[in-house]
């Protein structure tokens, strides 16, 4: 079928990608595609009468793939990985076969059947042809044709498709290329600890990224064709810092690279020195740096990291991966481990933040615009028995140590009482229980809605602390899909409007006297900690693999001396004025 198809160039052609390096490092492994289709595909029955619109289904979804195909061919061509062109012509061709655009078609008329069995059925008969053949071209043939069964796969599922994880290599010497992923497959990566990962889309501070950095291994985000340019088992570098992906690379190349990496190996050891440093700057200010966790696991990480506590326990990635609710006692038992384990070091455990890209399985939602919808404060106030039980055993779990609670996502009057009322009924509850727990455990909320930074006095008082999540700040401020690589450029740390309201947020909670910590991922970024500390911040919460870098960065630091340049940082409008500054506070 694939007659008349230009023969590709012979494989191992070497090439370079570009997209947004989310968690820096380098890793050299083999490239592992993610199929996951023989499970993914749903079957069902349709009645006779939507036999036509089901076929219209399937025509939208090739529609869908043959001008991501011609949109991909139009710049391979004018790209260095040109010599990729032909292979992409392939896939074209493919499409356009009676194969793709009529068999399915006639399979869904004829058993009255979805689109996606339609395709697995005509998949499975189209490759079953390949066992026998001799000719090597032919047979690698295959290939092409499951990505573009696969792509048209993942055109009907929309952005619904999970993902299984099949891999073929010792996992360390992996390197996962995927379209995309959601944070709860990124989470299942610790029991799978591939060298780095790559995916098509994302954003830079999406929670796939996030989870990335958490678990310390390079990734790239937005390359867009990487799923489609690369094949299973070449071998591929991945520049995490840069967002460079080199496929196939020449033995020159690589040896620079192994070198870069042991580079850094060593830098990493070098830091560890600072570990049990006292964090201050040269002035001699105290600087409090605090750790972001997903799961108990992470505790390790904290631990070698040296941080002063948790400043963030995203206790929702317990409720992911899994068809049921985790109860009161399991949740218990979780906190309860953290809290000890961090042995009278203070631990800030965030009420659930479901809701956006980071939903419980089977409760993915339709809604046009989830991160605007019922996420974070918003479903817990909206399940009230869901927020009770998890006040409850963090309550239970404060006795132990020194448990804080955060409210992620407030932004009205309204949303604060109730969430404050739910915290006095759960310690009701205990309390006629005799159960034990911290009766003054503090309560504090994220303020990562701009309404939120700018009522800030409508908040403050009667929060016990604040944590500046810069994630959703800036999503909220400059308007942009923290997930959605098409806007990701957008996404700007530095944009006046979020320099100002951060600056706002931590001169109002010290007028207030109240501890302000920043736990987004801007706590974590090195090359921010001098401004963040010339806006007089003191309290930083981030991956436990950026503490050491960030207190190295403190100890090198002298407030008088930044204070000059960081005033002139918040005068600037001009980015690249703010950039050129930014590099001077850093020099
Ligand atoms: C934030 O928004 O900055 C934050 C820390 O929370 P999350 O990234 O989990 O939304
Ligand atoms: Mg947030």
């Amino acid at each position: 079928m694939a007659d008349g198809a230009p023969a590709p160039a012979a494989r191992n052609v070497c090439f370079t990608m570009h997209g947004i390096g989310v968690s820096g490092g380098i890793a050299i492994g083999h490239a592992h595609l993610f199929h996951g289709m023989s499970t993914e595909v749903d079957h069902y029955e349709i009645p006779s009468g939507d036999v036509g619109r089901e076929q219209r289904r399937y025509d939208r979804a090739v529609k869908e793939v043959r001008e991501e195909l011609e949109g991909l061919a139009e710049s391979v061509r004018h790209s260095a990985a040109s010599e990729l062109a032909p292979f992409v012509n392939v896939h074209l061709m493919l499409l356009e076969d009676a194969a793709f655009t009529e068999a399915p078609r006639e399979i869904i008329r004829e058993q009255r059947c979805n689109a996606e069995w339609a395709l697995r059925i005509q998949l499975d008969e189209l490759t079953a042809q390949f066992v026998d053949i001799e000719d090597e071209y032919l047979r690698e043939r295959e290939a092409d044709v499951r990505q573009v069964a696969e792509r048209v796969l993942t055109a009907l599922a929309g952005s619904k498709r999970r993902i299984a994880i099949k891999p073929t290599r010792a996992d360390a010497e992996m390197v996962l290329i995927a379209r995309d992923l959601s944070p709860a497959d990124v989470i299942l990566f610790r029991e799978h600890p591939f060298a780095a990962f790559v995916t098509d889309m994302g954003g830079a501070t999406s929670h796939t990224a996030i989870i990335a950095r958490s678990l310390a291994i390079p990734a790239i985000v937005a390359l867009h064709h990487s799923r489609t340019l690369i094949r299973e088992d070449e071998l591929v570098i991945i520049d995490g810092t840069q967002g460079v992906l080199i496929v196939n690379p020449g033995r020159a190349v690589l040896a620079e690279y192994r070198l870069r990496q042991n580079q850094a190996r060593l830098e990493k050891e070098k830091l560890k020195r600072l570990k049990s440093a006292p964090t201050a700057t040269l002035d001699g200010t105290a600087v409090q740096l605090h750790a972001n966790i997903e799961l108990p696991s992470d505790l390790e990480a904290v631990r070698a990291a040296g941080a002063a506590g948790i400043g963030l326990f995203r206790s929702e990635f317990l409720f992911m991966n899994r068809r049921d609710l985790p109860d009161e006692d399991e949740q218990y038992e979780a906190y309860r481990s953290v809290v000890e384990g961090m042995k009278g070091k203070p631990v800030t455990i965030r009420t659930l933040d479901l809701g956006a890209d980071k939903a419980l399985d089977g409760a993915e939602h339709d809604t046009e615009n989830p991160a605007l919808g019922l996420r974070a404060i918003r479903y817990c106030l909206a399940e009230p028995q869901i927020f009770n039980t998890q006040l409850r055993a963090i309550l239970r779990a404060s006795r132990h140590g020194k448990a804080m609670i955060l409210i992620p996502m407030l932004s009205s009057h309204a949303e604060l009482t109730q969430a404050m009322s739910a915290v006095e009924r759960a310690k009701e509850e205990l309390k006629a229980e005799g159960e034990k727990f911290d009766a003054f455990v503090p309560v504090g909320g994220m303020i990562e809605i701009p309404a939120a930074a700018i009522a800030l006095p409508m908040f403050i008082r009667r929060l016990d602390f604040l944590s500046i999540g810069t994630n959703d700040l800036i999503q909220y401020t400059l308007a942009i899909d923290r997930a959605d690589d098409a806007v990701a450029h957008l996404y700007d740390p530095l944009h006046p409007a979020v320099l100002s309201l951060i600056a706002s947020v931590i001169r109002t909670a010290h007028q207030h006297e109240k501890p302000v910590a920043v736990c987004g991922e801007m706590a974590g970024d090195a090359d921010l900690t001098r401004l963040l500390l010339g806006l007089g911040l003191r309290h930083f919460s981030m991956h436990p693999a950026n503490v050491l870098e960030v207190k190295q960065r403190v100890l090198t630091t002298s407030l008088p001396d930044i204070a000059p340049l960081v005033a002139r940082v918040m005068k600037s409008d001009e980015p690249e004025r703010i950039l050129a500054l930014l590099e001077k506070l850093n020099g």
